[in-house]
């Protein structure tokens, strides 16, 4: 099943076979499938021979480094993992950036990257220009590093990874996408011309809302270097058991973005049709500005939905006539959950929505928000 060096990425399985399998090592008798989580921070050393493969775990880890090998078969590249989404962005943007140089950053993206570029970054010397996610772009002349988000967390704009990677590319710029909302198994941008993939792994990657994580991909190696050694040298490791319950959770990546998606499709038609929402944005539906896009890049359609009610009010009315909405941040878990984005200080409008459709019966879950709207 694996090849003979130990890695499990035979292009020619699907989605739900390579998530099962991502970064399992080969079976041996009497011991389980994923070996559970190693809790040690130091290893015994050989008392000669000096550091090993297993000697301190912030430099490596066995639980760490098969969870890095099973999202690095789904990016395609070689993957290191951080203890949060955040602390991935910022290692790469500290591991490129240096003073006098700019960087290009989604103007609607995560808000707590503009936020890191705003302080610390111009702190460094270190310029940002903000471009918003459908557009215009310019040319990208002396930016070291363009960072793209698509799609966009929480409006839903998408981007063009292969036109922007071939753009910036002649400007002589390094292109990292943030493929949080996707997940490798709904876009790959390293195999769309990007040099590095960033992400949360707290979403949809791990899906189970019980763990922070966050990824860097690239098959850039000298890029990996520069990353791992800041890694190594500021120490935002995810501990062993975070890493299990990550690498566990992977295996069932497919389904559950099959039933998200699904769920998704089903809603965002039902919005749309409802005289009481003002706007509804999920690139699956065929009227959505970013869907000729979204069918031509992405491999599948996340599972949130974006929209809008009238005011906060109206909001908090429906969350609290629905019963299988939780109200809560972060999005992408087994769990359907909305977020009224204002509340964080986001530029959003009082009445916009960040829905996070999760895994419940369509039907069910159909019936409870529409219901719920209706009260509202
Ligand atoms: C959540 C999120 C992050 C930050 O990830 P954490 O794991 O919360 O640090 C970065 N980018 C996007 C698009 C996100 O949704």
């Amino acid at each position: 099943m694996t090849s003979s060096d130990g890695s499990w990425s035979d292009g020619s399985w699907s989605d739900g076979t390579r998530a099962v399998h991502a970064g399992l090592p080969e079976p041996v008798v009497g011991e389980p499938f994923l070996p559970g989580p190693v809790f040690a921070a130091p290893f015994h050393l050989h008392p000669a021979d000096g550091p090993g493969q297993n000697d301190y775990a912030r430099t490596s880890h066995p639980t760490r480094r098969r969870l890095e090998a099973a999202i690095g078969e789904l990016e395609g590249g070689t993957a290191l993992v951080f203890a949060s989404g955040q602390a991935a962005i910022t290692a790469l943007l500290l591991a490129v950036l240096r003073a006098g140089d700019t960087v290009a950053l989604p103007a609607d993206g995560y808000f707590t990257v503009r936020a890191f570029a705003e302080g610390t970054l111009r702190d460094l010397g270190i310029d940002s220009i903000l471009v918003p996610t459908a557009g215009p772009y310019p040319d990208f002349a002396g930016c070291r590093l363009v960072l793209l988000e698509t799609p966009a967390n929480p409006g839903l704009d998408l981007c063009d990874i292969r036109a922007l990677s071939d753009a910036a590319h002649a400007a002589g710029a390094l292109v990292a996408v943030d493929n949080t909302t996707a997940t490798p198994l709904g876009q790959n941008p390293l195999a769309l011309g990007a040099d590095v993939v960033v992400a949360s792994g707290t979403k949809a990657l791990t899906g189970h809302s019980d763990v922070l994580l966050g990824y860097a991909a690239t098959t850039d190696e000298a890029l990996a270097g520069r990353i791992e050694t800041w890694r190594k040298q500021t120490g935002a490791v995810p501990g062993p058991f975070d890493c299990w319950l990550a690498h566990r959770s992977i295996a069932t990546l497919d389904l559950r973005l099959e039933r998200q998606s699904r769920n998704a499709a089903a809603v965002a038609a039902m919005l749309a049709a409802r005289p009481d929402v003002t706007a509804v944005r999920w690139p699956g539906l065929a009227s959505d500005p970013a869907h000729s896009l979204a069918r031509a890049q992405m491999r599948r359609i996340p599972g949130v939905v974006s929209f809008e009610l009238a005011s906060a009010d109206r909001v908090a009315k429906f969350l609290a006539a629905a019963e299988l909405v939780f109200a809560a941040t972060s999005f992408g878990g087994v769990h359907t959950s909305a977020d009224r984005r204002a509340q964080w200080g986001d530029d959003t409008a009082p009445g916009f929505v960040r829905l996070s459709c999760g895994i419940e019966d369509p039907a069910d879950l159909l019936a409870d928000l529409t219901a719920a709207l209706d009260r509202a």
